[in-house]
């Protein structure tokens, strides 16, 4: 099931300052280690200049201190594993690859991430964004 807790926390951010959702990038003006604020929150010297897609976001709000990003593919974690931000991404929101897939899409805007937020909460996504019915055995969702 997705979190859509910290789902709405991305949202909320990039929906209060547009500048700084940029979907057809994982992150940009980011290189090297992040100082944290809070979990799910962002460090002020992140406030200009920062531009990332959902995942990017994901990666940047919740992955641990000490994490390092760059503006290329991956993050690299505190204890030197390297994940890309679309795997990181779907990890910290626990999307399934079907579904991280669409709404990490480059060409998402704001409209559509809130729609297909709204059809991850209401059970709906996997019909209307994958074609599966509910319950069917090759939904990674239903499985
Ligand atoms: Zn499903």
């Amino acid at each position: 099931m997705a979190n859509i807790g910290r789902l709405d926390k991305i949202i909320d951010l990039i929906t209060a300052e547009e500048i700084k959702h940029d979907q057809g990038t994982w992150t940009s003006g980011l290189n090297g280690e992040v100082k944290h604020g809070e979990e799910g929150q962002i460090d002020d010297e992140l406030k200009c200049g920062t531009a990332c897609c959902i995942a990017g976001w994901a990666a940047v709000m919740y992955a641990p201190k000490g994490t390092k990003f760059t503006d290329y593919d991956d993050v690299t974690l505190p204890d030197g594993i390297r994940v890309s931000y679309p795997s990181y991404g779907r990890q910290v929101l626990d999307l399934t690859w079907d579904e991280a897939d669409v709404l990490f899409n480059g060409d998402n805007d704001l409209d559509e991430i809130q729609e297909m937020r709204n059809a991850l909460e209401d059970g709906s996504f996997h019909s209307r964004y994958l074609g599966y019915e509910d319950g069917n055995e090759e939904c990674e969702c239903c499985r």
